[in-house]
């Protein structure tokens, strides 16, 4: 059979490549998706959606443990972690089903196997060795994503030094767990074990955990974590690694002096790299740097005709900043006039641990770097009427303002619900809108979004409630 030709053929159907594929085919073009191994990515099938299932199990659970504050009582708790594993993957299944509809629905042509670039506008196609025909296309995006990054001597076994993938399905919640990095990943893990019982250490490197957090949320976070009784040792290392038949013992040096923790599993949560091996990039202008493809502000690489999205271009390693990218790269393409240039500062962030974690813009410390006079605001859960009648009275939220012009620098939030608050933010950042614009906007009451107003009204010395 000769080569199929379309006008886009993308590389790897995450969030990134399948978001671009359907924009593409939206457009008018004819488009190609490659997928090695499963569609939607590690998001939909090992990342964000798994971890939210798991997530909102141990949420339930530790709300069963407090039931008696809401006047309500239950004989027996208890939890079943093949059938909470089941639901996780059952919730995966559903989601990635749902990519090959859309995909379907849109006439993308979607090829099951692995794709490497093989020549000017032609890919190279295997299934399991096998080489099956090519594809030939005038664009080319590469949307392979990233896999989880190993240390020398702390390298994943499957067994028990566990990434994100063997975390995410395990057969028993282990006793007692280490958990090695405290980014969003780690975090999420640690929250997840520990609500499910097990006694969980996290090891952090930095100075504080949720580094990339402004430092007010990683300090409100990290006293939280310790009251639900996670050790937390920060400016700390695995220097050695000590494997038994079920358990490990990991020699941890840190601030406080080396440690010896004995656990019966680890996860590794220290990072990702690019997945950007076996794509062909030998002997092309595909430029590589630290594990990633080097791209121009619209997703282009050196080599002509070839692009790069999502997490193999680099962090912030998020589903919706993947998909963001392949929207602007194929509108690029397509020649559209308004595409404007990913700006990472509107990108927001999410934790979904419990207290959750979200921001979006330049932290405090940040924008103080960069020279700017702030306005800061904050306000606390304990003022807002709804998040006491939830019972989630821990939290707050600080907004932080250009105090020259008004411009919404960041805005930086811990407690019940803020991965859902923070868009109402990220929407104001996006359209520039000032302080006076904000304290203007009506917000319902009784609602939690009450604290994003009351954050800005005290940062221009206007707090109501509190
Ligand atoms: C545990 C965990 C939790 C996460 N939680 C969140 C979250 O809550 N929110 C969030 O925004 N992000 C989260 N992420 C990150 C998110 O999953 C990624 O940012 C996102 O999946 C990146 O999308 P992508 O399209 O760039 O790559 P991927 O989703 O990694 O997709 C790449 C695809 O390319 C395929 N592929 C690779 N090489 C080839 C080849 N040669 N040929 C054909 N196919 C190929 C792969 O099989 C894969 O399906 C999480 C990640 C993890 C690991």
């Amino acid at each position: 059979m000769p080569d199929s030709s379309f006008d886009l053929a993308v590389v790897g159907a995450g969030p990134g490549g399948y978001v671009a594929a359907i924009r593409a085919a939206q457009l008018g073009m004819s488009v190609a998706v490659v997928e090695r191994e499963h569609l939607g990515g590690i998001c939909l099938n090992w990342g964000c959606i798994p971890t939210k299932a798991l997530l909102r199990t141990s949420e339930l659970y530790n709300t069963l443990h407090h039931l008696d504050q809401f006047g309500l009582s239950v004989k027996e708790i208890g939890y079943d972690p093949k059938k909470v594993v089941d639901r996780s993957r059952k919730v995966a299944k559903q989601l990635s089903d749902g990519v090959k509809f859309l995909l379907k629905k849109n006439k993308v042509t979607v090829i099951d196997g692995a794709a490497k670039l093989a020549g000017p506008e032609k890919l190279a196609i295997s299934k399991n060795g096998k080489p099956l025909d090519g594809v030939i296309a005038k664009h080319i995006i590469l949307a392979t994503g990233a896999r989880a990054r190993a240390l020398p001597g702390l390298e994943p076994d499957g067994k028990l030094v566990w990434t994100y993938k063997e975390a995410m399905v395990p057969a028993a919640i282990p006793k007692s767990l280490l958990v090695v990095g405290s980014g969003a990943i780690g975090i999420e893990f640690a929250s997840f074990y520990r609500m499910m019982g097990a006694e969980v250490t996290v090891v952090e490197v930095m100075a504080r955990i949720l580094p990339v957090e402004d430092h007010e949320v990683s300090a409100f976070a990290r006293k939280q974590f310790e009251k639900q009784g996670i050790t937390i040792l920060t400016g700390a290392k695995v220097a050695k690694l000590d494997k038994s038949s079920d358990s490990v013992k990991a020699t941890v040096e840190h601030d406080g002096g080396p440690s010896v923790i004995e656990a019966e599993r680890i996860i590794l949560a220290i990072g990702i790299t690019g997945n950007v091996a076996d794509i062909g990039l030998e002997g092309t202008k595909v430029k590589v740097e630290r594990g990633h493809v080097v791209v121009d502000a619209w997703l282009r690489t050196g080599e002509p005709g070839v692009y790069a999205i999502g997490d193999l271009v680099g962090a912030p390693w998020l589903a919706h900043k993947a998909s963001h990218e392949g929207t602007i790269c194929v509108e690029k393409i397509a020649g559209l006039n308004h595409v404007q240039p990913l700006n990472v500062l509107n990108i927001p962030g999410c934790t979904y641990c419990t207290p959750q974690v979200a921001s979006v813009g330049l932290t405090e410390a940040k924008a103080k770097e960069a020279g700017k006079t702030l306005k800061i605001g904050r306000f606390p859960y304990i003022g807002n009427g709804k998040a006491i009648a939830l019972g989630e009275p821990e939290g707050f939220v600080k907004t932080i303002f250009d105090a020259d012009t008004g411009e919404l620098l960041g805005a930086h939030m811990i407690g019940a619900e803020v991965t859902e608050l923070i868009q109402g933010f990220t929407i104001a950042k996006t359209l520039e809108t000032t302080e006076a614009e904000l304290m203007e906007t009506i917000f319902p009451h009784p609602t939690l979004s009450e604290m994003m107003h009351e954050s800005v009204l005290d940062a221009y010395g206007r707090a109501i409630h509190f």
